[in-house]
């Protein structure tokens, strides 16, 4: 997709803080951080939102949450616990189609959510 912020941010024609770039998924730092770490992943393949998933996508979709993990490690996050996120539509507060999956850690996180 030609006009997708997150498409130019995985082709690198928009910078980003890349933390992880494996195997179709993308791993960058939020603009705006909501937490200490504040990680989006994404997967390369443009695909607007949860509802546009097929059976086809369900590796891929696996494939973010692994990143999930690897990245969660990374910053030092997985025996404290962190937050992984995808939100779906404007009533979630889904403000780019592509779909992207939050990490968030670093803070002590509340429930439910706002
Ligand atoms: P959503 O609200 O769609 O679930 O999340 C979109 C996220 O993308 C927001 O947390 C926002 O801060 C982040 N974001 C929007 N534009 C950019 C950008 O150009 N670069 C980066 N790194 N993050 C962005
Ligand atoms: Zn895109």
């Amino acid at each position: 997709m030609t006009d997708c912020i997150f498409c130019k941010i995985a082709s690198g024609e928009i910078p980003a803080e890349i933390v992880h770039d494996n195997d179709g998924v993308v791993v960058f730092r939020d603009l705006n951080p909501q937490a200490p770490t504040h990680l989006l992943a994404i997967p390369r393949q443009h695909i607007a939102t949860i509802n546009d998933l097929e059976p086809d996508h369900a590796e891929l979709v696996g494939k973010l949450y692994l990143a999930a993990k690897a990245v969660a490690a990374d910053e030092g996050l997985a025996e404290r616990g962190y937050r992984t996120v995808m939100n779906c539509g404007e009533e979630a507060g889904q403000t780019v189609f592509h779909i992207h999956l939050h990490i968030l850690g670093g803070r002590p996180m509340q429930w439910p959510p706002g």
